[in-house]
Parts: C-alpha cells; structure tokens; sequence
C-alpha cells in the first residue's frame, strides 16, 4: 500500500470504529449512576467522538467496593504468582492483538500521530505487561538474620485497592505504566483515565476479563478530575494512589490523602528538562535530531520533554540553524491518521490555546521567536500549533521556567560546564536531562551534578523497562517501569516467630 492509502484505510477503519463510553465497574460495563455523559472530542477536527459516562463519586464508590470485594475475596491477591503472571501475559498479547484498535482510538481521541501509537505507544504499553508479568514470581521477601532461636521474615503483600489517576498524553501507555505493576503485585485498581482521553481504558479493562482476570479487580471510572478523581483519591478504602499529571494535581493528591486515610501517593509530575549540547559534541546533525525529537515528538506534550535547550556559545549558530532545520522537516503538523503525520493537534482546544498564549509571553518577554509562534494555517478546524523555536532565551523568563507542554524549544546560550549546570539546576523541576560531548569526563560530571531522575548521555528519552521512570524536585515521587515500580504495589510485614 501507499502512504496515501494506509493513510485512506485508517481514516475508514477509524470511521467505522465503535466506541464504548461507559464504565467498567465489576467485570462489566456500567452508565454512570447519575446518568450523566460528556462529549469526547477529536482533536484534529473538532468532530464529536463518543459520548462518555461522566462518573462521579457515587460510581467511585460502586468501583472501590468492587474493588475490595475482589481483594478480600483473595481471587487475585492470593492467586499463586505463575497463574496471576500467566493471565497479565495473556492480557500483553490481547494488547498486542488489537495494536490497530488501540492505536485508532488514542489518535483520534488525544492527537498524537498514528505512526507513534504503532511503534511507541501500543509495542511499550506490551512490554510493560510482558516484563511486569515476568516479575511477579521475582518478588522475594527476606529472612533476617536473628537468634537461633527466632525466625524473623519479612512478607510482601499487595496493598488492598489503589486508585491510578493519569494523564492525556500517552493514553494506552500511562495507563500500563501504573496498572501493570499494581495489577502485577496483587492488588485491585480502580482506574480514573483522563477526561481528554477516556476510551482506550474501557477497552483495557475489557480486554483484562478475557485475558482470565477476575471481576472487579480492575475497574474504570471515567470523569472529570474534581468530581472522580477526587472522590477516588479521598476514599478511604484506597490504599494508594498513582498519580501522573501536573504539579499543582499532584500536591493536591497529598493533601487528599492527609484529609482522608493517609493513602500512600506516588506522583510523577512533568519537567522543564535541560537538553545540553557543548562544543565538544562529536556530531551537531545527530545532537540537533534528538533534540528536536525531545522536544517536538508527541507535540511536545511529554512529561521528560528537553524544553529548555542549553547550547554553548561557540557553537550556537551552527547549532540554531541545524535543529531549525531539523524542526522543520521532520515536523509538519498535518492528519494523525495519516502514517506520513509527524506532528499532530494539540489534546483539545484549551491545551492549544494555553500553548499559544505562552508564546506571546515569551514574545513579550523579548525572547525571539525564530520559528513557528503560532497555529498553522490550513488546519484551522484543528487544535494545532506549529513547532516554535525561541532563541535569546533567558532562564529567568516564565517560557523557561514554567512546564509548557507544547512544540515550544527555549534555546538559552552558556559559556562554559560550570554555567550550564548552573542553569540546568535552576529549576524546580528534576525529570530528565541531557547531555552532548565527546568528553567522557565532562558526560559522567553531569550525570553526577545535575538534578534530575533520569539522564542521558548522547542520546534522549531513551530507556528500556528496567530504566527506572521518575523525577527529583517537583517532578515527583514516583518510580515507574523497573521492577522498584512494582515493589511499591506492595508492602512489607515483618514477622518474628519464637522457636521453642
Ligand atoms: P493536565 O494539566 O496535564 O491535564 P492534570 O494534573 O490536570 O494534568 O490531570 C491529570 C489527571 O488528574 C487527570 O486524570 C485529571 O482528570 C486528574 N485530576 C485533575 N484534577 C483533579 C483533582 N482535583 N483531583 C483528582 N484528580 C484530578
């Protein structure tokens, strides 16, 4: 087939798509209790989707207690390790089964590139419950080292019903990132998915009943942040909550928790990442693709995304010109369903115009804006905004400071190493960061000075599972992926046995 017609059969598959908007509450799909539905919209044309059961807090309520009716029931909780491992790669592999479905739905829900739930999203979100799965019967307790006559061990268990709150960006995949493991480690979950991209989890948790998983042991609970999502995360039958999204949501989650049962909250909260490229880099084409790519791919809607751009001066021109180039060509904004799309719509029209308006204040701020700046032309029934550059960047200003979400690169010039961790720390974020140089000294001095939860070194955003996913500072508390991940679904009793 042609690129123009993958491009024809997506759009008519997606045309013919049905869509489940309701809950999935107890093994099986539910209206919400109130009868209230909202509109999921598409992105790219503005166009009405589905309509979706607005859950509140009286279908949280319903889901929590299937939740722990199915936990205290030990159906899950207690399966014994192999046969919970089998029903998780049973489940990997319906994933797997349905790549096309998965990839559609997402694409027209949130955005992003179809070509990306192909060979991103969907084959991550597989592997996440391959190796996750793969873990279960890898999680070991430990036996103390105590008097001959005592026997001192410590047990994990899973933590009852934890509560997943997550993001828009990589519907499918956020979502894997913390159901896998909580699933893995015993627990029930009860899944609060986005308001901006509600559809793919019913299909999940559909999937999860044929894949042999229990009734109840994972649940959907579609609706807005104030109404589900707080309700979820003030419950006092949950255990924990994981939480990916922004900051000011995230503390929030902390303060849920104090007001209610001192639930254990994970969070991963975004970034403003500092992408370095020193003069030493050995190859300017390569520094400048990956740093295009860590900050145009997804639309830049990436918690990790290299938002500020940290390039020494003596190079900075070259440089400029290069990752223009590279802005240029490799990202053009255009259908998601279109195979040949590298650029999709913004998640929906307030997220387009929070970007938007951000560039203004960056134009007023004096910053230059050398690329971009505004919404393309010709996609005007969509929410895009065409990749922005701004050189001349100042770390003090708020397009420097503040987590944009959106195509918009920061490009801040520095002398020497000294002042480029200098500016990489001065953040209040501690996601990711990285680094361009031939020098090995210079590479392993940043990974030990700057501060952030994952760095890396001639390359961006890469990492496989057993890459440990979080952040220091205000990205977070969390760990995703690696097998820390799924430890923190359980935890420990110690138990001290007097042998007579
Ligand atoms: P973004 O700004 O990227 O949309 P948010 O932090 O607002 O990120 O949202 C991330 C997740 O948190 C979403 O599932 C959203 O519905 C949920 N959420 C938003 N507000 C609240 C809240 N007050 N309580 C609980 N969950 C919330």
């Amino acid at each position: 087939m042609t690129i123009a017609q993958t491009a024809e059969y997506w759009r008519n598959q997606a045309e013919a798509l049905k869509f489940e908007g309701r809950l999935f509450i107890d093994g099986d799909f539910a209206p919400a209790k109130s009868g209230a539905v909202f509109e999921s919209i598409n992105p790219a044309n503005g166009g009405v989707i589905a309509e979706v059961s607005r859950g509140d807090a009286d279908d949280i309520d319903r889901a929590v207690a299937s939740g722990q009716k199915a936990y205290k029931s030990g159906i899950w909780a207690r399966m014994p390790p192999r046969q919970r491992m089998a029903v998780l790669l049973r489940f990997a592999d319906l994933i797997e089964a349905h790549a096309g479905e998965f990839a559609m739905i997402d694409t027209i829900d949130m955005g992003k590139p179809i070509s990306e739930m192909l060979t991103v999203d969907v084959p991550l979100a597989v592997l996440c419950f391959r190796f996750t799965g793969e873990c279960i019967d890898k999680v070991q307790g430990s036996v103390g080292a105590t008097s001959p006559d005592v026997l001192s061990y410590v047990l994990r268990q899973p933590l009852g019903v934890v509560g997943c709150i997550v993001p828009w960006n990589y519907p499918l995949l956020m979502t894997a990132w913390k159901i896998a493991p909580a699933l893995a480690a015993g627990n029930s979950v009860v899944l609060k998915p986005a308001e901006q991209s509600p559809l793919s989890a019913v299909l999940l948790a559909r999937l999860f009943i044929e894949a042999g998983g229990p009734a109840g042991v994972l649940n959907v609970v579609n609706g807005f942040g104030p109404e589900a999502g707080k309700a979820l995360a003030l419950h006092p039958d949950v255990e924990k909550i994981a939480f990916t999204g922004s900051v000011e949501i995230g503390k929030l989650m902390m303060v849920y928790s104090g007001q209610s049962n001192l639930k254990k909250v994970s969070t991963e909260c975004g970034g403003k990442s500092p992408h370095v490229i020193m003069a030493d880099a050995a190859n300017l084409e390569t520094a400048a693709t990956w740093a295009a790519m860590g900050i145009f791919g997804n639309q830049g809607e990436v918690c990790c995304a290299g938002s500020r751009i940290l390039v020494q001066k003596k190079i900075l021109d070259e440089f400029v010109d290069i990752f223009r180039t590279k802005a240029t060509t490799g990202y053009v904004p255009g259908d998601p369903l279109d195979p040949s799309t590298s650029m999709g719509p913004m998640v929906d029209v307030s997220q387009q115009k929070r970007v938007l308006n951000y560039i203004d204040i960056g134009k007023q701020a004096g910053a230059r804006c050398i690329l971009g700046g505004d919404a393309p032309s010709g996609l005007e029934r969509g929410a895009f905004v065409a990749p922005t550059i701004f050189t001349g960047v100042d770390n003090t200003m708020t397009i420097a400071r503040e987590e944009i979400f959106g195509p918009v690169a920061s490009i801040i010039a520095f002398d020497d190493y000294g002042e480029a961790v200098r500016i990489a720390n001065d953040t209040s974020f501690g996601l990711a960061a990285g680094i361009w140089t031939s020098d090995l000294g210079t590479a392993h001095r940043f990974a030990r000075d700057v501060e952030a939860g994952m760095v890396y070194i001639n390359s961006y955003m890469n990492g496989d599972m057993q890459f440990p996913f979080g952040g220091w500072k205000q990205s977070g508390n969390g760990r995703d992926k690696c097998m820390d991940a799924l430890l923190s679904y359980t935890q420990t009793k110690s138990v001290w046995a007097t042998i007579e």
